[in-house]
C-alpha cells in the first residue's frame, strides 16, 4: 500500500499530524509531495521573503524525509485548479492509496481541497488534519454556537477547553524499512525569491526549535513588560516558521508549558500564550466567515468609507518617507528584513488608513507582499482590527497618535536611530517631531517633512466614517 502525504503549509518533520498518520502503518510506503503555485502566489501577492523561505525549508524537509526513507517529490503547476488532475495522474502513476494532508483554512484552499477530494472519490482514500492549529475551527462557539466576534470571551472558552484536554504533540515518523532513500531533485520555482537575514531566521526546524526554546526559557515569563518595545527583542520572532508551518502550535504550547509550567492558570508565560490565542481566533474567524478572503469588511458599513487612497502618499507610506520617524523606521525595518514588530504594525496600519485615509486593503496587500511571517488571517485580522472594520476592532475614533506612539515605546529612540541614521543628529527628546527642533536651530536635515498634519487628518477621518454610518 501507498501513502501519499502532500505538505503545503506545513513544511516539518516533527509534529506533522498528516505525515504521522500516513507512517502509522509501517508496511506503507510513504511519499511526500510539494506543490508550487507561482500564479497563485502572484496573485496572493506571496512575498519573495516567505517564497525563499518555502525553499530553503523544502531543501532542509526534503533531506530530512530522504533520511527516513521517504522520497519528497516537488512540481510547479500554474495555480490551485491545475493541481486537481496533476495530482490524480501522480496518484496513478505511484499507486497511490491514500492521499494525507493538513487542513489549510483560506477560502481558495478550501475550495481546492474539497474539489480534490471530490476528484479522487472512489479511488484514493484522504484524510485531512486540523494540524495548524491547537483546537479545530468551529470547536470554540458561543452558547448559541456561534462564532464569537470579541476576542476576550473568546479566550476564555478557550482557555476552558484547552484545560480539558490538551492537544498532544505526534513523533517525528521513524525510519522507513527503506532509509534512506534517494532524495528526488527539488523542481524549480519561477517566483521571485529573496533571501533573508539568517540571524534573524535561521533555516531549519532544529534552529526554529531552539529559538522557541530560548524564548519559552527567557523571554517568555516577562513578555507581558517587554513586548511593546522594538528596540529590545521583548517577543519569540516565531512567526515566519509559524507561517508555513515549521513549527506548530502544540510545539509551542508545550514548549512553553514546559518551561512556564503555571502559563495555562494565568501565571508566567500567559500572555503570551494570550497570543497563540489571537493567532487561533482569526483562523476560526475566517473559516466561519470565508467573506474576509474576500476583501469583505466585517462590519458592513465601513464598506462606504469615501477613501482618499493618494497613490504619492501610499509610495511614500511604504518606502518610510511619511515624515514621522516611528512610522518610517518602522516600515524600513519591514522592507529590509521581511519582520515588522507588532507594536509597530499596529502603528504604521493606524497611520495608513486614519492619517492618510487610504483603504486598509492597500495595507494589507503591501504586508503580504513583504513579510516572511505572512498569514491571511493574521494580517487581515490586524489591518481590519486597525482599520475599526473587523470583529473586536479598536472603535472607529480612537486613532493613535503617531508621534506619542512614538515616545511612549520607543523612549530613548533606540529603535528610530536604528533605522533612520539621517536623524542622527537630533538629540532624544525631539526625535519623534524632528522638524520642530530643526527649525528652531536653523539645521537642514535629510528627512522627509510630515507628509499630514495628524491633526487636521484625524478631523478628516472621523467625518469620513461618521459619514459612512450614517449612509
Ligand atoms: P509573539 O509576540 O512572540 O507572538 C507569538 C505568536 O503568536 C506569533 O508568532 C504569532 O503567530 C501569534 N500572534 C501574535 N500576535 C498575534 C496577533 N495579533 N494576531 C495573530 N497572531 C498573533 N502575524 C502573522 O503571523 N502574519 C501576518 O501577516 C501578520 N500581519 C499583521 C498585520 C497587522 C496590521 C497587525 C497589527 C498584526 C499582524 N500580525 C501578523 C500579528 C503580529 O504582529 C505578529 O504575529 C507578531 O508580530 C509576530 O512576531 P512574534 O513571532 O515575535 O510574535
Amino acid at each position: 500500500t501507498t501513502h501519499l502525504v502532500w505538505f503545503r503549509a506545513d513544511l516539518r518533520l516533527h509534529d506533522n499530524l498528516a505525515l504521522a498518520a500516513a507512517c502509522r502503518n509501517s508496511n506503507a510506503r510513504v511519499i511526500g509531495l510539494f506543490i508550487a503555485t507561482p500564479e497563485q502566489w502572484h496573485a496572493h501577492t506571496l512575498a519573495p521573503r516567505q517564497a525563499w523561505f518555502i525553499r530553503e525549508h523544502l531543501h532542509a524537509l526534503r533531506d530530512a524525509l530522504a533520511q527516513r526513507g521517504i522520497p519528497l517529490y516537488t512540481a510547479q503547476l500554474d495555480d490551485f485548479d491545475a493541481c486537481i488532475p496533476w495530482i490524480s495522474e501522480f496518484c496513478d502513476t505511484h499507486r497511490v492509496d491514500a492521499l494525507f494532508y493538513n487542513y489549510q483554512y483560506e477560502l481558495n484552499e478550501r475550495k481546492r481541497d474539497v474539489a480534490l477530494e471530490k476528484h479522487l472519490d472512489g479511488f484514493v482514500t484522504c484524510q485531512g488534519f486540523d494540524d495548524s492549529v491547537l483546537l479545530a475551527p468551529g470547536s470554540v462557539l458561543t452558547g448559541g454556537r456561534e462564532m464569537y466576534k470579541v476576542f476576550t470571551p473568546f479566550s476564555r472558552a478557550y482557555l476552558k477547553k484547552l484545560a480539558e484536554g490538551l492537544p498532544e504533540c505526534v513523533h517525528a515518523p521513524k525510519a522507513r524499512p527503506s532509509a534512506p532513500c534517494e532524495a528526488p531533485p527539488l523542481a524549480a520555482f519561477d517566483y521571485p525569491v529573496e533571501a533573508a537575514d539568517e540571524m534573524l531566521f535561521p533555516v531549519g526546524e532544529t534552529a526554529a526549535l531552539a529559538k522557541l526554546r530560548q524564548f519559552c526559557q527567557q523571554g517568555a515569563g516577562e513578555y507581558d513588560t517587554r513586548r511593546d518595545f522594538p528596540a529590545i527583542e521583548g517577543t519569540s520572532r516565531v512567526s515566519p516558521y509559524l507561517a508555513i508551518g515549521v513549527l506548530s502550535p502544540r510545539q509551542c504550547l508545550h514548549r512553553l508549558l514546559a518551561e512556564q509550567p503555571k502559563a495555562l492558570e494565568g501565571g508566567p508565560g500567559a500572555v503570551w500564550l494570550n497570543e497563540l490565542i489571537w493567532r487561533e481566533f482569526y483562523k476560526h474567524l475566517m473559516t466561519y466567515h470565508p467573506a474576509l478572503c474576500r476583501g469583505k469588511p466585517f462590519i458592513s458599513w465601513t464598506e462606504n468609507v469615501a477613501w482618499d487612497n493618494d497613490d504619492k502618499r501610499f509610495d511614500a507610506w511604504c518606502a518610510g518617507r511619511t515624515g514621522y520617524p516611528i512610522v518610517d523606521a518602522a516600515m524600513l525595518q519591514m522592507n529590509r528584513t521581511g519582520w515588522m514588530h507588532n507594536r509597530l504594525r499596529m502603528i504604521v496600519a493606524s497611520f495608513l488608513v486614519k492619517d492618510l485615509l487610504i483603504d486598509w486593503r492597500q495595507g494589507e496587500r503591501y504586508f503580504i507582499a513583504q513579510l516572511i511571517d505572512g498569514d491571511l488571517a493574521a494580517n487581515n485580522g490586524g489591518w481590519q482590527w486597525a482599520a475599526s472594520t473587523g470583529t473586536d476592532a479598536a472603535p472607529y475614533f480612537r486613532i493613535f497618535n503617531p508621534t506619542t506612539q512614538g515616545q511612549k515605546f520607543d523612549a530613548q529612540g533606540a529603535f528610530i536611530r536604528r533605522w533612520l541614521p539621517a536623524l542622527g543628529k537630533v538629540p532624544d527628546k525631539s526625535l519623534h517631531d524632528p522638524w520642530s527642533w530643526a527649525d528652531k536651530h536653523g539645521v537642514t536635515l535629510d528627512y522627509p517633512r510630515p507628509i499630514v498634519d495628524h491633526k487636521q487628518a484625524r478631523v478628516a477621518t472621523l467625518a469620513a466614517y461618521e459619514a459612512a454610518r450614517k449612509s
